[in-house]
């Protein structure tokens, strides 16, 4: 293991491992199946890449994530350790390129979707591969009892057969029992060293507060826990919004989503990062490859979709054991608004293919066609020309994308249009005279062949990745030829990107995937159900309800949440304060402020009275936001 370490001291400047990496990494080297159940922000991939390091040829990674895929390969490059990615559009010859390049060039590191192994030539060509390794991340994705059931995954196995004698190792950050033996199973693990480590986070204490003003007790929590903040709402427009209020209420405000331009992102995060602006306002797209330690809060001031995701992004905060806060911010009417929305949001069968019907017209994609190219997707535009409601077809997409047929990924792209406008001769002349356009230019005249006597929509991502320079270059290479005269240009922003992983095949597509519909609209309603009880339980520790969630039942009360807290706030003295409430309510109803002033109360006081009395059923919130006494 000292050489394990010294890998870990080269590349992540760490000096020890951290419970359970160095067992599972010995796990790993002894050619055990491994499998290891670590919470986000464990440190899982250290947990095959340094073992991977360690030995001769080359780690074949499984993961389902794109972003996630892009972001590992992206920090191993800087470590100087030779990764590839076979993500997103790339044609035929590049794949082959690429696989040649891990047959002969020196790779550690291959990362692919599990869709990929679908294509046999693909998989072919990897069994000529010095694998060392296969690592399965997210490997919840196989069980069909897994909220991200991915049929994809049930192939992997089948590399077992090809390499009988190389170890795999299966990670998560989620999975009940049913999950975990199913991993087992349905990856063909044989006789796996299983490793896991508790999802306890001792030092956040997590909140969930009813209240009628939720950007005023926002800057409450703001004010009272200064420091890196985190808060996170549902939607881009409250993003911008709650950000916005952040701003004027004198708050050091940011925000992040899935519809900013990709400088942008780089922007805000920067000022977040660095603290320049320590409140960060974000969607659930923000969270991926962050690793900020010192977050103090993180604050949900709409209701979490399932309590995977709750757990994974309250958990940004406190990363480096210092006691901070993750609360959830509840307005009395968000229960039953979430409960129609959600239920109202579920896609049937007939809309699921109606969904896929349209978005094949909207991207013009005929019959048997559709595969290996990348197209950019305005979603709220799709939404708007069908007339669907943007809820249910979202979940419509996400589940085409969830069963492989697509890939959806939320990322703005800007869609080009372009005409030449000049003569051959003259392009030539041109790139004589900008040499740093001609690689850009060549790709643009091969690829499209019309583009002379045409306006032609070149697909900008495509077109940048094969020129080799960044989508930002591009577009600074064709505002140059549009101001030279060379090109007529237009362009259009869209906010995401799809790729079809097999031919359109219209009511077949349908008809294979929709059996998978019903179980997992089934799965969603009863991973919704769990989030309202951990809101609306003030019978028990908020902690020990998630703990039960991952299937630790054996947890103590943490003594901090705020269920813990009201224990024991109602041993001490507040009886005297709630009694002065009931007294004060006797009269008429009063909102939360009044009824401070009223006392002469601190706010906390207040609100620790307010949730005791609700807690017990004597009080409720009326319509206009005032506390009144339920007689
Ligand atoms: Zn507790």
């Amino acid at each position: 293991m000292q050489e394990a370490l010294q890998i870990l001291k080269t590349h992540w400047q760490h000096h020890s491992f951290r419970y359970p990496q160095a067992e599972i990494i010995a796990s790993v080297l002894q050619g055990n199946d491994t499998f290891a159940l670590l919470p986000t922000g464990g440190g899982k991939s250290v947990c095959f890449q340094v073992p991977a390091l360690m030995q001769e040829g080359l780690c074949l990674v499984i993961s389902p994530l794109v972003a996630l895929m892009d972001d590992q390969v992206k920090n191993l490059k800087q470590k100087g350790i030779k990764a590839v990615s076979l993500t997103g559009a790339m044609s035929f010859e590049d794949i082959s390129n690429e696989l040649d390049n891990c047959k002969f060039g020196g790779y550690k590191f291959l990362y692919l979707s599990p869709e990929r192994l679908q294509n046999e030539w693909i998989t072919d060509r990897i069994k000529a591969l010095p694998i060392n390794l296969i690592a399965i991340d997210e490997a919840h994705c196989v069980s069909q009892w897994g909220h991200d059931f991915r049929p994809a995954y049930l192939k992997i196995s089948n590399l077992k057969t090809h390499f009988p004698k190389i170890p795999f190792i299966a990670l998560t950050a989620s999975a009940t029992l049913q999950v975990q033996e199913d991993i087992i199973n349905l990856l063909s693990l044989r006789s796996p060293a299983v490793f896991k480590k508790s999802f306890a986070r001792e030092n956040i204490a997590y909140m969930v507060f009813e209240c009628e003003d939720k950007l005023g007790r926002l800057a409450q929590i703001l004010t009272k826990n200064s420091g890196p903040a985190i808060v996170y709402v549902r939607n881009r427009k409250a993003c911008n919004d709650v950000s916005r209020q952040l701003t004027s209420m004198g708050f050091g405000a940011t925000h992040y989503h899935g519809g900013l331009k990709q400088r942008e992102k780089k922007a805000n995060m920067e000022a977040w990062i660095s603290e320049k602006l320590p409140v960060m306002v974000a969607t659930n797209a923000f969270g991926m490859g962050i690793d900020k330690p010192n977050v103090k809060t993180v604050t949900h001031i709409q209701l979490p979709e399932n309590l995977e995701s709750y757990y994974q992004e309250a958990g940004r905060a406190g990363r480096n054991g210092a006691k901070s806060f993750a609360t959830v911010l509840l307005h009395h009417t968000d229960i039953a608004m979430a409960k129609s929305q959600f239920l109202d949001g579920l896609p049937d069968k007939t809309f699921l293919a109606q969904v896929y019907k349209k978005l094949n017209a909207f991207l013009q994609i005929a019959y048997g066609e559709g595969t290996e190219q990348a197209y950019p997707f305005n979603f709220t535009d799709f939404c708007k020309k069908y007339s669907f409601p943007s809820v249910t077809a979202f979940n419509a997409l996400q589940f085409l994308d969830r069963q492989g047929v697509l890939t959806l990924s939320q990322e703005f792209t800007e869609k080009a249009y372009v005409q030449f406008m000049i003569s051959s001769r003259e392009v030539i002349r041109y790139n004589s005279l900008n040499p740093t356009d001609e690689a850009a230019i060549l790709v643009l005249l091969r690829t499209y062949t019309g583009i002379f006597d045409n306006e032609t929509a070149i697909n900008s991502n495509s077109v940048a990745t094969k020129a080799k320079i960044t989508t930002d270059k591009l577009v600074e290479i064709l505002n140059r030829l549009h101001a030279y005269g060379a090109i007529s240009l237009r362009m259009t922003g869209n906010d995401s990107t799809i790729v079809f992983n097999e031919i359109r095949e219209d009511d077949r597509t349908i008809n294979r995937i929709s059996k998978f519909l019903e179980q997992q609209n089934n799965l969603k309603k009863m991973r919704f159900e769990r989030v309202i009880s951990y809101i609306t339980d003030n019978q028990k520790c908020k902690s020990r309800i998630l703990l039960e969630y991952f299937d630790e039942t054996d947890s103590k009360d943490c003594g901090i949440c705020s269920y813990c807290i009201t224990q024991k706030k109602a041993k001490d003295n507040s009886p005297d304060v709630t009694v002065e409430i009931v007294q004060l309510l006797s009269r008429n109803p009063l909102t939360s402020q009044e009824i401070q002033y009223a006392l002469g109360l601190s706010s906390e006081q207040t609100v620790m009275a307010l949730q005791l009395l609700l807690n017990a059923g004597k009080i409720s919130i009326n319509t206009n936001n005032e506390y009144t006494l339920v007689l």
